[in-house]
């Protein structure tokens, strides 16, 4: 495999990259760099976000552009302010150490005066917008006609939101000695028009089929009625919420602005981004956004084009959009970057043959799921609460002399009782929020593609194995399932896999369960045996999208998580003391996607009961309650209620 050096990429470029965390470069990378540096060619690249496609044009021209040549040398055209905005922060951090190079961004809705004065400065790299930048060419602000490289990326999307005349427009004002490049998600006739026009004999690069064919995406759908959607999307939050990092689409401004309002005043961490909030609303709920501070975004198609966010969670399509493309340009916002996401729509059951033809023409495989009884939110809630306690440090300095008098009235309690008491408070919440909840599932009889019902709130039919080996193994996601495939010669796409501390689950197919255990249990992992059976437990569901990106915090022990901790004298009353603290912060670092296997048990007290660590102990509900790496965060997406409203301020749409 290639590194960016042997690409020819110049080691101050390589350096700043290292820092981003680019170790490898991407396909599109790997075939665009060389080219652009070393030959003087065109370059056609049918690619989405997400592929590096900025790297790959990014890097040779921070090489190629000269410092000390004061005019404009490249202009990459996008199709909005977001976009615009990421690529010049991109082409910034790559240029980090090379001196001299400015690059400046125009677009619509900021100041068109602080924007001349910078280009007045002098400018190497323009990043703009065609509105904008048309603006600017007809100010005689700036002066195109030294470019050397133009790029126009996401090239579909410029002509989709009707920036076909300014495109033409401007390439026509640029030398004709340049280099273009050319991005595009697809190929329509219209691109293909401007390829032919003008770019010369260009070099074509095609990058994965399209994000649909992302295998780090799950495609998930649960069908509801209309009426119950928005408390299907509380649900699926709720059941979430542990790591949720989400974007929510809806399809008109209105419906988005409606369901931020309401999620935000039932508490919810979330705000919205669409066509009528001004330039200054939107870049705020956007840094927010990004700076975790906000967990929920909700979005419309168009406003959302060109948000570039990593570690996106989860897609929710509260709508379905109008289109198929729409559908994988939203998708592609997860699973981004070797990371797993899923996409999930709330389906009502009009919209069911929309999703058979999004399934047709996109070929995306979409797994039904179950939304989440009331009941299975509370526990898993109660999961992590009890989680959270478990992995609480004690502040020893909080419990001076004065503080313990206080206490006494607590510690003089029995610790059982203490700990339900505590529960009760913390469960009060969710009891009186779901309290006689109905099953919001339609009972249409709505079959998955396998005429099976999904399974409740995950998507996998067949069985469940039990597999004695976890991340403490030093197991993730993507390595237990590598190595399952090949230990028992499956296809990745046949297993769906749950990986927890100390033990993992493989959910199959009925009629593979047998392969997958005899190939695994008795089989040896560095020196350990291993054990694999069936776990009795249906498939809980391709939690994989939802694990693997939290902190294991975890440690070896079962469910004697909380018991052990009590067995350490007076220790446990301190635990509780320290609630506070411990469920306000940490929100981001997320937590371990895991949820509770289900349990027959409904014995309040038995979640504290079953001591020990015992790692070979069988697959019952023991594991699951007691297990230390399930989700930290017992918030919702998270509680604040985000500050800044936006205004009904409307503006131009375009750029
Ligand atoms: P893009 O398709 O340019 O929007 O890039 C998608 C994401 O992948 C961005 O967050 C980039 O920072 C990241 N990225 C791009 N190239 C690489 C690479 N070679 N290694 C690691 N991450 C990368």
């Amino acid at each position: 495999m290639k590194n960016f050096s042997d690409l020819g990429v110049e080691t101050s470029i390589l350096n700043a990259i290292q820092e981003m965390g680019f170790e490898t470069p991407t396909p599109i990378q790997e075939q665009s760099i060389p080219v652009f540096l070393e030959t003087g060619q065109d370059i056609l690249g049918l690619a989405q976000t997400g592929t590096g496609k900025t790297a790959a044009f990014g890097l040779p021209i921070i090489q190629l552009v000269e410092p000390s040549n004061r005019t404009i040398q490249a202009l990459v055209i996008c199709p909005t302010r977001e976009l615009c905005m990421q690529i010049s922060k991109d082409l910034g951090n790559y240029s980090k150490n090379k001196s001299g190079i400015n690059i400046v961004a125009v677009y619509g809705g900021s100041s068109i005066e602080r924007q001349i004065s910078d280009i007045k400065r002098g400018a190497h790299i323009i990043v703009a917008t065609p509105g904008r930048l048309m603006d600017l060419m007809n100010r005689r602000a700036l002066n195109i006609s030294t470019v050397k490289y133009v790029v126009l990326d996401e090239a579909d999307e410029m002509l989709n939101m009707g920036f076909e005349e300014d495109v033409e427009y401007i390439l026509a004002e640029t030398p004709k000695e340049k280099r273009v490049c050319l991005f595009s998600a697809t190929m329509p006739k219209s691109i293909r028009n401007i390829a032919n026009r003008y770019m010369n004999d260009p070099f074509e690069i095609t990058v994965g089929k399209s994000n649909s064919g992302n295998v780090n995406i799950t495609h998930q759908y649960a069908v509801v009625h209309a009426r119950d959607k928005y408390a299907a999307l509380k649900r699926f939050v709720d059941f979430n919420s542990d790591d949720i990092y989400a974007i929510i689409f809806c399809t008109t401004k209105h419906e988005t602005q409606d369901i931020s309002d309401k999620l935000i005043k039932d508490g919810y961490n979330a705000d919205c981004l669409h066509g009528d909030l001004s330039q200054g609303q939107r870049e705020k709920v956007m840094n927010r956004f990004r700076h975790h501070a906000i967990k929920i975004l909700l979005a419309t198609d168009v406003a959302a084009r060109g948000i570039d966010v990593s570690g996106i969670s989860h897609v929710i399509h509260f709508s379905l959009p109008d289109d198929i493309e729409n559908y994988t340009h939203r998708s592609g916002r997860t699973g981004r970057a070797g990371k797993l996401g899923v996409s999930f729509t709330l389906l009502n059951m009009r919209e069911n043959g929309r999703l058979r033809d999004i399934e047709r023409l996109s070929n995306v495989k979409f797994d039904k799921i179950l939304i989440p009884s009331a009941e299975e939110v509370r526990d898993k809630k109660l999961v992590a609460f009890i989680d959270t306690i478990v992995n609480t440090e004690i502040e020893e300095s909080i419990f001076d002399d004065k503080v313990m008098t206080s206490l006494r009235p607590l510690l003089t309690l029995p610790s059982e009782e203490l700990v339900q008491k505590f529960l009760s408070l913390e469960l009060r919440r969710f009891s009186a929020e779901y309290l006689n909840a109905p099953d919001l599932n339609t009972t249409s009889g709505d079959r998955t593609r396998d005429g099976e019902r999904g399974e409740r709130g995950g998507n996998v039919r067949g069985q469940r194995i039990f597999v004695s080996v976890g991340k403490k193994d030093g197991f993730d996601i993507r390595s237990f399932k590598d190595w399952v495939a090949q230990e028992s010669s499956l296809d990745w796409k046949e297993l769906h896999v749950d990986v927890s501390g100390v033990f993992s689950f493989v959910d199959v197919k009925e009629e593979l369960a047998e392969k997958v255990i005899t190939a695994l249990n008795g089989n040896t992992y560095e020196g350990r045996p291993v054990r694999a059976e069936l776990s009795g437990e249906k498939p809980g569901g391709s939690r994989e999208g939802r694990g693997g990106r939290g902190g294991d915090r975890g440690g070896r022990s079962g469910g004697g998580g909380y018991s052990s901790r009590r067995s350490e004298g007076g220790s446990s009353s301190y635990g509780g003391g320290d609630r506070r603290r411990s469920s306000g912060g940490d929100r981001e670092r997320g937590g371990d996607r895991e949820r509770a296997p289900r349990t027959e048990r409904s014995d309040r007290s038995s979640y504290g009961r079953d001591a020990g660590s015992d790692r070979s102990s069988s697959t019952s509900d023991r594991s699951g309650y007691g297990t230390r790496d399930g989700g930290r965060n017992r918030s919702y997406g998270g509680d604040k209620p985000a500050g800044d409203r936006p205004s009904g301020e409307r503006r131009r749409r375009r750029d």
